[in-house]
């Protein structure tokens, strides 16, 4: 089974982190300190700040305490005092979230903020499309205790049309894709940001595919401030848990030849290349799945398989919220490849200096620049297409014969881990490796 959907690794976009910065990484001072001004302690969509910590149910800021306290206040909207904790609650409109763009003039690059709004706000915007806010709309995603905030998530994705602007302040639904494009890696704020409508993303889409019981085919409806969902049917009353799609997804190397494999699908812009990926099937270990996926994409056998790190996607198909991508190296026991054309167009063993080439590839910040730019178009209505796929070879005035994922998919770290760490008996390499595979 292949990855047709994983898109971590086909999406053709790029970021502008240095080669070098690569997560996890802060502690390697040797390579990295030369161009490192940033500390990127997760990927993108990790480190989402309003979920290190669910409150206990007796707490205030509990899933089930900030419940009771939206149903009290829902029906005396817009005339309740500030409550506390206050709410702030998020749009979607078909997975995207809301969201504004400020700072953009002739020398600077407008920057993107997620458009939370008022409960008495989320109800106008439900209202002007005739739809009535009830407690059951919206979807628990968190609280700052420190701040005296719950979040919440709304799904708007019935209505078309929706009235956008607030309080004279134009706002639009953007593609979770292009913010992530967007979203500037040195900007704490903006990678907290991306990793929260991920999550929102994920559990909204989850809400949409879930409306009807495996078991009995009956109604599901939210349990716990919708963090789950129960069939309605009284003899079945199945609890269902949001979904999480695992996958693996694996940098194959060549040990011996100082070599690592990179592969294209079909449908990956021209010149880009990345790691293979497929979905775990049941009964199947991780390195199992890592194994078999690639003996059946490129016909090479893997021996040992090595961690690195794993990455939520929320931003593949609605019929998969969220996959979980489970990143490896994996070492190639042969080295001849066999492509299954239904799979992949190509395959094939590049050398560590042609791999720091596609890294050195600079158009990562460019790319940040020209998503960035987008959204501020959007927000104003000027610009209506949220594609971002023929930017990069329009803009790239220096072809690079190939290119690798941007550094918001972890495909880009595993490549990258692998070219810092130096041939295989470099005593620095060893050194790296064991701190680059422990430290995320
Ligand atoms: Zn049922």
């Amino acid at each position: 089974m292949l990855a047709r959907f994983v898109s971590s690794s086909s999406y053709p976009t790029l970021s502008f982190l240095s080669r070098s910065v690569t997560l996890g990484l802060a502690r390697r001072t040797t390579l990295s300190a030369l161009t490192m001004s940033m500390n990127l302690r997760t990927h993108a969509y990790a480190g989402n700040p309003l979920k290190s910590r669910t409150p206990k149910s007796t707490e205030p800021f509990s899933p089930a305490s900030a419940f009771e306290s939206l149903k009290s206040l829902i029906p005396v909207i817009p005339n309740h005092p500030t409550p506390s904790p206050d709410f702030k609650v998020l749009p979607f409109n078909k997975g995207r979230p809301l969201v504004f763009s400020s700072g953009g003039d002739a020398n600077t690059t407008p920057v993107w903020h997620l458009g939370w709004v008022s409960l008495a706000d989320s109800k106008d915007l439900l209202a002007s499309t005739g739809v009535d806010l009830s407690e059951n709309s919206l979807v628990y995603l968190g609280a700052k205790v420190e701040e005296d905030l719950v979040y919440w998530a709304v799904d708007l994705t019935e209505e078309d049309g929706v009235d956008t602007e607030l309080g004279g302040k134009k706002l639009c639904f953007v593609e979770l894709r292009t913010l992530m494009v967007a979203a500037d890696w040195a900007d704490q704020r903006a990678m907290d940001e991306l990793a929260i409508a991920g999550h929102a993303r994920a559990l909204l889409e989850w809400h949409n595919v879930s409306r009807f019981c495996g078991a009995c085919g009956g109604q599901t409806f939210p349990k716990e401030a919708g963090r789950r969902k129960q069939c309605s049917n009284e003899t079945c009353k199945k609890r269902v848990y949001p979904r999480v799609d695992p996958v693996v997804i694996m940098l194959v190397i060549d040990r011996e030849n100082d070599r690592a494999l990179l592969s294209r699908q079909s449908r990956y812009v021209p010149r880009m290349w990345s790691c293979l990926a497929g979905f775990i099937e049941p009964g199947e270990s991780l390195e199992e799945a890592v194994r078999r996926e690639t003996w059946e994409e490129t016909g090479i056998e893997v021996g040992e398989v090595v961690y690195h790190s794993s990455q939520p996607w929320p931003v593949g198909p609605s019929s998969m919220p969220c996959q979980l991508m489970l990143g490896f190296f994996a070492f190639a026991k042969t080295l001849e490849i066999n492509v299954d054309k239904e799979e992949l167009e190509d395959a094939q063993w590049h050398s560590r200096e042609d791999v720091k080439k596609a890294l050195a590839f600079a158009e990562y910040r460019k790319a940040q620049r020209t998503a960035a730019s987008k959204i501020e178009q959007i927000c104003k209505g000027v610009e209506r297409s949220q594609s971002l796929t023929t930017d990069f070879n329009v803009e790239s005035g220096e072809l690079a014969p190939m290119f690798i994922p941007g550094p918001f998919a972890i495909a880009h770290h595993l490549i990258s881990s692998w070219v810092d760490q130096g041939p295989p008996g470099d005593a620095h390499s060893k050194q790296q490796a064991s701190v680059s595979l422990s430290s995320l």
